[in-house]
């Protein structure tokens, strides 16, 4: 089997690759908030609006207030209420439709969107639900723009719209019993507002249909973080779970980046209570005879401090001490513990910070993801589907 999907995979890089055709994504939109009223207004482009699957005799280029009323919903201008409704729709009337969003109540930023809005009441009855229908590749554009920041090198972006891609397709059932697909939480992934820099959008276009897929075929988990201090983690060792692709790897691109170092500073008596406290039995039979410090990770990332037979995951001290990684070493200095960490972050997979430099030197996508990820493949997601049918 392994030789055959091989063997398809290798007659894949060779055909002509598919486009996949626009399709749709629902979006939960201000997932974090319990959204009471809000107020829409029309940013590019004209809509039609729905209330109850009926079009509503409005303004197309008017801007709306709508609040929660008991089950129902209120739709009002600024001069007068047009109805109340269970469910609104606001549907762009252009591929190019835009829109604003401002809660009132509780009061949030401005929010940009592209495309269509659906509105409904949970059913809690104490919020609205916001559902922004947007066309899939826009949603990646907006996406990578809010994971990589603006100004970025196009091929950082292009690595990130297929992550992206690659994780949206994996996860689109994830919210499926709640009505929609995916939210806009970090949960899911982050979506603040549309993309505005051009080169996401380029970014998107380019490597439209794209996802990263591993020996059998399946779509990657994609896991990122900031800067993995020279060297990634082994997946297992931080979640439990061990796959053929999340392996660790040395990393010398992120060494000079920005959160490659980090140091803090805590008592040494915060130190020996912890211990004491959080480690007890062992403080009193080992720790205390063998010494805490110093505690060196000169070579490569171990699991455990000191010793794994204590017993103490450095995920869990990082987790204590609200450390910025688990990668570090410990040294007492007067009446004092240094903590000298590396890498911001769980350090699987990706380490964005060594990606953004290896773009920057001109590193095509497909090696950046090849660093990171061992033993997978770029793809197009039509050709995949075509050959997983076979
Ligand atoms: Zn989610
Ligand atoms: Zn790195």
């Amino acid at each position: 089997m392994r030789i055959r999907k091989t063997y398809l995979l290798l007659i894949f890089l060779f055909v002509f690759l598919f486009q996949v055709n626009a399709s749709q994504v629902n979006i939960r939109i201000l997932t974090t908030q319990i959204v009471n009223t809000f107020i829409f207004s029309p940013l590019d482009g004209t809509f039609s609006l729905y209330g109850d699957n009926k079009i509503i005799n409005c303004d197309s280029t008017g801007v709306y207030q709508l609040s929660l009323d008991g089950d129902s919903i209120t739709l009002k201008t600024v001069e007068k209420i047009i109805g109340k409704y269970s469910t609104i729709k606001i549907v762009g009337n252009e591929a190019s439709a835009a829109f604003k969003l401002k809660c009132v109540l509780p009061q949030t930023k401005v929010h940009t969107y592209d495309d269509n809005l659906e509105v409904s009441v949970l059913s809690d009855k104490k919020q609205l639900l916001l559902i922004n229908d947007v066309d899939t590749e826009k949603y990646i554009a907006a996406v990578v723009e809010c994971e990589s920041g603006k100004n970025v090198n196009i091929e950082y972006y292009k690595l990130q719209a297929i992550l992206c891609r690659t994780y949206l397709l994996a996860h689109l059932n994830r919210h499926i019993q709640e009505g929609y697909e995916i939210c806009d939480d970090v949960h899911c992934q982050a979506y603040l507002n549309r993309a505005t820099e051009k080169n996401a959008t380029l970014a998107v276009a380019d490597t439209k249909g794209l996802v990263v897929v591993d020996n059998d075929l399946n779509l990657i988990t994609a896991a990122f973080h900031s800067n993995c201090g020279g060297q990634t983690c082994n997946s297992q060792d931080v979640w439990a779970v061990s796959t053929s692709y999340l392996k660790s790897v040395k990393d010398t691109f992120c060494l000079n980046e920005l959160n490659a170092k980090w140091q803090r500073t805590i008592s040494l008596n915060e130190w020996n209570n912890y211990l004491q406290l959080k480690h007890k039995s062992i403080f009193n039979d080992t720790l205390k005879l063998i010494g805490a410090t110093p505690f060196e990770q000169a070579n490569g990332r171990p699991i455990y401090f000191i010793d794994k037979n204590l017993k103490i995951p450095l995920k869990n001290i990082r987790a204590d001490f609200k450390l910025k990684s688990a990668y570090f070493s410990i040294v007492q200095v007067g009446d004092s513990i240094q903590f000298n960490g590396r890498g911001y972050g769980h350090g699987v997979g990706l380490c964005q910070q060594g990606a953004i430099r290896m773009s920057n030197l001109k590193y095509p996508y497909k090696d950046i993801i090849e660093l990171y990820y061992k033993d997978v493949h770029v793809v197009n997601v039509s050709s995949l589907n075509y050959f997983k049918q076979e």
